[in-house]
Parts: C-alpha cells; structure tokens; sequence
C-alpha cells in the first residue's frame, strides 16, 4: 500500500526537511504488522514527491491481533491489507512521520506553519461509501477531491467497481494539517479498523482533528466511523468538539472585523440601553465611558508591558480576532509575532486583518487549544492570555496552565481578566451577572492574586499585578493584569 506526498513549493526539497526524512535516502520503519519504507521518486527543486510504502507481512499481522478479532479464518490470511491503503497504513503514518505530524520543523519553522501546494496520493483506498464520500470528507478542507473508482476487473466492465478508488487530492494547506487529515479519514474511509477501541482512540483524534474536525460538516459521520460507532467513546468526542467550537468569542458575530475604538464619548449614548436589555458588548466590554475604551486600554497596557519587558517575539494565546496582533505587527519594535485561537471564525478575521497590515515582521495564525500542549507555541520571548483564562471552564484551567508556564515556558507570560468587584460600576448589570455570556468566571482582585502566585510558585516564574483602566479606590480596576517572568 502507498501514499505518496508532493510539493511544488520551491525548493522542493525542503519537503525532506517537513517530513524529517532524506529525500537522498531510502529508509525502513519496522512496524508490528510488516515494514515501512520512506523513500523519494523525485527530488528536485521544483517538485519533490515523497512515497511511504507499507509491505504488510499478513502473518505478523494475525499475530498481533486480539482473539476477539471480527476477522476468521482464512480471511485474516487472505484479505486486502497488504494492498490497500487502510488504518494500517494510517498507524505507520504516526510511526514515520511523529514530528511531522505535530508540525514540527526545526530546521524550517516557517515553513512548517505555512500553507504550501501539496499533492497527496493514495492509490488503493477502500472507500465504503463510494467516492462520493471522498469528496464529502476532503473537499471541506480545502481539497480539490480527483477520486475514480477502481474497476472490479478491466477484463470485465460489466461487472462494475470495486470498492476501492485511485484518491488524489491537490490543495494549498501546511503540510501536517495534510497529515493529520489523511491520518484520520483514511479509517473512517475504510472503516475497518484492525485495532480496538480504547478512550485513548478519542484523545488520538480529537488531537489530530485539532483545528479542521470541530468545523467540518461531516464530523458525526468521522467520528462515528473512525470510533467505530462505539456509542460512549462518539458521544465523548462530539462533546469536546462541540466545546471547542462553543468557547469562540460570540461577540464577534455583533461587530465587524476592523472596528476601531469609537471616539470618546459615544459610548455614552448607547450604553444605558444596551446594558438595560442585557446586551453586552463584545470582548466582555460594558459600554461604561472611560474616555478610551477599555479594550483600548488593555491594549496599551500589554503592549506597554512587552516593551518593558524587551520581548519582541510574542504570541498570543486566544487571540480571537486579532486586535493586539494587528497592533504589534504596525509596530516595528515586534519582529515575530503569532496568533493561535481554537475559533476558526476568529481565526479568519485575524488572518484577514493581519494581511491588510503593511509589515516587515513574521507573523502566523494558527488555530490551537490552550489545552494541549503544543509544540508550535515554543520559542517566542512572551505569551500573551489577553481576556482568555475567564473564558476556560475551571476544571480545565490546570491543564492551560501545564501548557503555558510549563511547557512553552516563555520568559514572559502577560494575563488580564476582568476585576469582578468593578462590575458594580456598571449601571444596568444585575448584580450576579458577568460582563459576557461566555464568561466561566470572573475574580476579585484577591482570587487572581492567589492564583497567579500558585501558578508562579508551582512553574518557576515572578509574578507583578497592575491595574488597567481607572483603579478605583473602593474595587480597583475594571480590567487585572498579572506579568509573570523568570
Ligand atoms: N484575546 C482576545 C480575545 C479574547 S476572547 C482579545 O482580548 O480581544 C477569548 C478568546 O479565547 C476567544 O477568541 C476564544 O475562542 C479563545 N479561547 C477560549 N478557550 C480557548 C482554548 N481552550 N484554546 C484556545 N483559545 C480559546
């Protein structure tokens, strides 16, 4: 069975780099079921074809199969696996290919975290559901889906197609959102599974459904299929998708994407009404009439505070749709800059307003969960959760945590939330209500202060708290900020 993986992004032999493989090398992968070979077809600067190739040894095969298995006998022996591409093929594609996967690149970051045109070819592929279902399952992503059934026999046209087709998809995506996305629906094509079901199969693709699965139009059918209708572990995942897709920023549906901070004053006229009716202003923001707006304030303060700090690479945590990005990338103090949100709406809008800002600094935007840890949040001087941790459900704040100060470990982490006792400030917000709907939480100045110290002493950091907004003397500031560094 085979893959094969072009690129015509020039040079492509940078693919090499993205697959951490030799284009010059011809290299084996023993895996349980047989071997896996990784080698290149082509290698030139304008076009670099890599090809995985799994030799399945049918009887290793069986032997690592459980009793329990729904194969008997002399189909375990005599079956298509060691032909068509399936979840076995899948499986050596984590094996290989693990640091791809994750988009990692060392040696070519900015490559990784771009979108190049790629060619991804499997072709025998088992597609239970004909190729229609390619097309459902790939064209959301961003693919042009070339999917021809395979006949049953060419001697015999009457006796129609098989069950497998000749897939080739072309597109422009980076290459590990590519991976992962075959790494999925190659066995939610072929449903048939060779391994059993464990809750650990969620975690698997739930992580490599980052940023494409939760959106796509098709996900009860991928995750039902790739969890082999398993109805606990379906149910599971469809959850935490929905959660995902439920923690956006909602507020971003009310306003447009550029809108500038209104001129002093007009707030005023709208915010009795508004507030009255219960409706909140986006980013949590109750029309109160500082004469700047305090998203406005909290901008400058962070900004403020990453100068001090002398950090110019920065990335930004929950960047919704990408205010502070746009602000630090027309500041050519900034020289790498990075965004990362688990909404792809906001993520659209960020991405949208960034390519109208005339820059000479690096920028990307990628869609992330501050839940897991990930690699691609490494390596930048600061980590900015600009009105994010109060939009994390508590039980799931630790794991942000662990994410942010334990395994990116940026010299500089700046978080703001808002100060609950200010609420009180606001005419017209019921005295138990949050300042968003999508608020899990919000602390007085004396819970932020204790969790921020029980974050810097458990991760190794200092941490200073400042005021943004007015500080009043009686419930400090609307909005906190606490500036970790180590
Ligand atoms: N920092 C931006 C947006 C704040 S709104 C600003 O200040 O304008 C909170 C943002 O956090 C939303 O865009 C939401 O999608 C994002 N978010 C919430 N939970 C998240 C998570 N677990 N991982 C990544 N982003 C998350």
């Amino acid at each position: 069975m085979l893959l094969t993986i072009t690129t015509t992004a020039e040079p492509a032999t940078d693919l090499g780099f993205l697959l951490h493989k030799h284009p010059d090398r011809v290299q084996r992968f023993p895996q349980s079921f047989g071997t896996a070979h990784v080698f290149y077809p082509e290698a030139d600067q304008d076009r670099c074809t890599a090809a995985l190739m799994l030799e399945i040894d049918p009887i290793a095969l069986v032997r690592t199969r459980r009793r329990d298995t729904p194969d008997f006998s002399l189909g375990q022996y005599v079956n298509d696996r060691p032909y068509a591409a399936s979840s076995l093929l899948a499986s050596a594609m984590a094996n290989v290919f693990r640091t791809a996967l994750r988009g990692r690149c060392d040696a070519r970051p900015e490559l990784a975290a771009s979108a190049i045109p790629l060619e991804v070819a499997l072709p025998a592929l088992p597609c239970r559901g004909g190729p229609g279902l390619a097309e459902e399952l790939f064209a959301p992503l961003g693919w042009r889906v070339e999917a021809t059934p395979v006949p049953l026999d060419p001697g015999f046209p009457e006796w129609g197609d098989s069950r497998y087709v000749s897939l080739t998809l072309r597109g422009t995506l980076r290459l590990a959102a590519a991976l992962n996305q075959v790494y999925v629906l190659l066995p939610v094509l072929d449903q048939a599974k060779h391994y059993w079901m464990s809750p650990q199969e969620v975690d698997k693709l739930i992580r490599a459904g980052e940023g494409w699965l939760a959106d796509h139009p098709a996900r009860t059918t991928i995750v039902r299929r790739y969890l082999a209708n398993r109805r606990g572990l379906v149910r599971s995942a469809l959850g935490r998708l929905a959660e995902a897709e439920d923690a956006p920023e909602d507020a971003l549906d009310r306003g447009p994407i550029d809108e500038e901070p209104p001129a002093a004053g007009a707030a005023d006229e709208t915010a009795g009404a508004d507030v009255a009716d219960g409706v909140v202003e986006a980013d949590g923001e109750l029309p109160a009439a500082p004469p700047v707006p305090l998203a406005e304030r909290r901008i400058a303060a962070v900004l403020e505070v990453l100068r001090q700090e002398g950090a110019t690479s920065v990335i930004d945590l929950g960047c919704g749709s990408g205010k502070l990005l746009k602000r630090m990338l027309a500041d050519p103090f900034f020289t790498r800059v990075a965004g990362t949100d688990v909404s792809h709406r906001a993520l659209t809008m960020a991405r949208r307003a960034l390519q109208a800002v005339r820059t000479n600094a690096r920028w990307t935007v990628f869609p992330g969960a501050l839940t897991y840890a990930d690699d691609r949040f490494h390596g930048y001087d600061a980590a900015v959760l600009m009105e994010v941790i109060e939009h994390i459900d508590p039980p799931r704040l630790p794991a942000v945590e662990r994410v942010v100060f334990g395994d990116a470990r940026p010299r500089v982490v700046v978080v703001t939330t808002p100060n609950v006792e200010y609420n009180v400030r606001y005419a017209g917000l019921a005295s138990d209500a949050m300042r968003h709907p999508d608020h899990r939480f919000e602390w007085t100045r004396a819970e932020f202060r204790a969790w921020t110290e029980k974050v810097a002493r458990t991760h190794g950091y200092t941490v200073r708290h400042l005021p943004v907004g007015e500080d009043d003397p009686e419930v400090g500031p609307p909005t906190q900020m606490g500036v970790f560094t180590r």
